[in-house]
């Protein structure tokens, strides 16, 4: 077994015809091969060294970290003295992972990273996601060097990228006790101490994944007298200063393995990174994308684990005398858990893609002036990342909810059992729709997307490229319901009706949004991906359809039923 040879739908998605460009984007047009005799001279090289990765990643899963995932969810991890220590099996995997190679993954090779694209990124995380989604957050967060590579000073760049191709883990220090969804009010305060060259942090985070990593990118009130984002500035906590201890771990619902941890700042040394002022406004922002992307990946490699134990148990199970994946009722359940997989993959891997070629477009505009065409380029490619990230992050985590639930339901009362690893992949789950985000915000943030008709283009414009078949027009129908419900929304001009109907308006789009690109994936792919195309498309047509029958039925008056169901009065 190796989680990645099993697995050709994750395989065909690193096959996409865009990966030309964005390995050319990436190896700056292959002139990192001159500098560096490992980088790749052409795509088929790079290419070939991307299948090696995967397939390595996929026998260090199926080997290490999937065996050992019920013992990391057993033990857990220990703080002591202020120390956080990771459950054995998590200490492993990360020694496993670093021995591989693996370690500064997407980081430039001049800080001794492997220079892979965030698609292939990806892939590594989905997978180790499926062995054990709380490594993920271990291993994965190292993201955060994304953030320091983009704003930190070169001095910086050389210090803490050097240190995480080294295995070094990084955590994001944003969540306290009273700023949640809502970071401008946050209160760890930042001091300048001119005496000794750096800032001082004092305050409370909680919450916070792998809370004593080596590095921390912390968000902290720097403009004294302020109170919303523009007083926030990001700074580098290194570990080895001291000043930051953890109070404790949170005893979590799942992703046992991941310590979530609560943090005191005592005048703890720290840097500034980028300027002052930005660190809520630019930098968490973009830090944010990047981390819910990886919030996507873990969300559809915990779907495909879910899914993997219920088709199992189902050819297993007899009842009746027959297996109950003879059953319509079960075998229906399976395939819209595997139809939600693929149309997941679909979105998160386009959506890498396209972070790809902008990000690489940013890192070569940093040694030469683009080109007129490739700054068009870099614009058209960001603006998309940035509306399909939050459809990617909201869809694939209630996805995960649900294929997990599914998984539960197809073992019956065995599924309750913590002996079945399905009970376990419930609890993991759980928290995908509430960290980085929860799919409220996600649904706040797309909602400008829906409203600017964004998804709406992306959809028709692709529709266009792609052969008449009966799923083309079906996707047709189903995005002129998304425009009408749209324009009935906006007509109303009010913006407590637009929050009122945009978890219906953001699901719909984003509907028509996976159907769209996993029939494009089926016409690159013939014949992998044409069954889960033709089950997602009744499943959206007929959660489309249900939006639409009540979205176009509400006014502003509808809301007050809503309101008033509350059992006290707001006014
Ligand atoms: C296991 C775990 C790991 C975490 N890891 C990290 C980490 O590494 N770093 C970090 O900084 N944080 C981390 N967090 C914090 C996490 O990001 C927050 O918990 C999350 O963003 C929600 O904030 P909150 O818990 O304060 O909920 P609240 O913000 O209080 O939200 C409560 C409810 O209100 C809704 N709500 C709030 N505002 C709105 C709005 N404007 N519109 C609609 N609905 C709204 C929410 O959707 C939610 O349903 C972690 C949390 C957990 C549980």
């Amino acid at each position: 077994m190796n989680n990645y040879k099993d697995t050709p739908e994750l395989k065909a998605r690193m096959n996409s015809p865009l990966m030309e460009r964005i390995v050319e984007l990436k190896e700056n047009f292959y002139t990192e091969a001159e500098k560096y005799d490992y980088a790749p001279a052409g795509f088929a090289d790079a290419m070939d060294n991307f299948d090696r990765v995967l397939e390595l990643t996929g026998s260090v899963c199926d080997e290490v970290i999937a065996p050992n995932a019920e013992a990391v969810d057993r033990e857990g991890s220990h703080c002591s003295g202020g120390r956080v220590q990771y459950s054995a099996g998590t200490a492993r995997n990360l020694k496993v992972m670093h021995q591989a190679g693996m370690s500064g993954f997407g980081l430039p090779r001049q800080y001794g990273g492997l220079n892979m694209p965030v698609t292939v990124f990806s892939a590594v995380c989905e997978m180790i996601s499926r062995a054990d989604a709380s490594f993920q957050n271990v291993w994965g967060l190292q993201s955060c060097a994304d953030t320091i590579n983009e704003f930190g000073s070169p001095e910086q760049r050389e210090k803490y990228l050097r240190m995480a191709s080294e295995g070094a883990t990084m955590s994001m220090d944003l969540t306290e006790p009273d700023a949640g969804s809502d970071l401008q009010s946050v209160m760890l305060k930042a001091t300048e101490d001119p005496e000794n060259g750096c800032w001082r942090l004092n305050g409370v985070k909680r919450f916070i994944t792998n809370g004593d990593s080596d590095i921390h990118l912390v968000l902290a009130r720097s403009e004294e007298g302020t109170s919303d984002g523009r007083g926030l500035s990001l700074f580098i906590y290194d570990k080895r200063d001291g000043g930051v201890n953890v109070r404790r771990i949170e005893d979590t619902m799942g992703i046992h393995g991941s310590p979530t941890c609560e943090l005191v700042f005592n005048n703890a040394k720290a840097e500034l990174c980028g300027e002052r002022r930005l660190g809520l406004i630019k930098y968490v922002m973009s830090l944010m994308n990047g981390a819910r992307l990886g919030i996507a990946t873990q969300s559809v490699g915990i779907q495909d684990a879910a899914w993997r134990e219920a088709v199992e148990y189902a050819a297993e199970r007899r009842q009746f005398g027959r297996p109950i994946d003879t059953f319509p009722a079960v075998y229906q359940m399976l395939a819209v858990m595997k139809a939600k997989i693929e149309a997941s993959r679909s979105l998160l891997y386009e959506t890498s893609r396209y972070v790809d070629i902008y990000k690489s477009l940013d890192a070569i505009a940093k040694t030469r002036t683009l080109t007129a065409e490739e700054r068009q380029e870099s614009r058209r490619y960001s603006r998309l990342a940035d509306a399909l990230t939050p459809i990617a992050k909201g869809m694939t985590s209630e996805f995960a909810n649900q294929n997990t639930y599914d998984s539960i339901q197809i073992h019956g009362g065995s599924g309750f059992m913590r002996d079945y690893a399905c009970e376990r992949l419930y609890r993991d789950a759980r928290i995908t729709s509430i960290y980085e985000g929860t799919t409220q915000l996600q649904v706040v943030a797309a909602l400008r997307y829906v409203t600017g008709g964004v998804y709406s283009r992306f959809v028709k414009d692709m529709l266009v490229t792609l052969p008449d078949s009966a799923a083309r027009q079906a996707i047709s129908d189903m995005v002129a319901r998304l425009d009408e419900m749209t324009a009935h929304v906006t007509d109303q001009k009010e913006t407590e009706v637009n929050d009122f109907c945009g978890r219906r308006l953001m699901e719909s789009a984003a509907y028509c949004v996976m159907c769209t690109l996993l029939l494009r994936d089926s016409v690159e792919t013939p014949g992998l991906f044409d069954k889960s195309l033709k089950v997602f498309l009744d499943y959206s047509r007929s959660q489309v359809d249900g939006h639409y029958s009540v979205v176009m039925t509400w006014t502003a008056q509808s809301m007050d039923y809503y309101r008033q169901s509350l059992p006290y009065s707001r006014v």
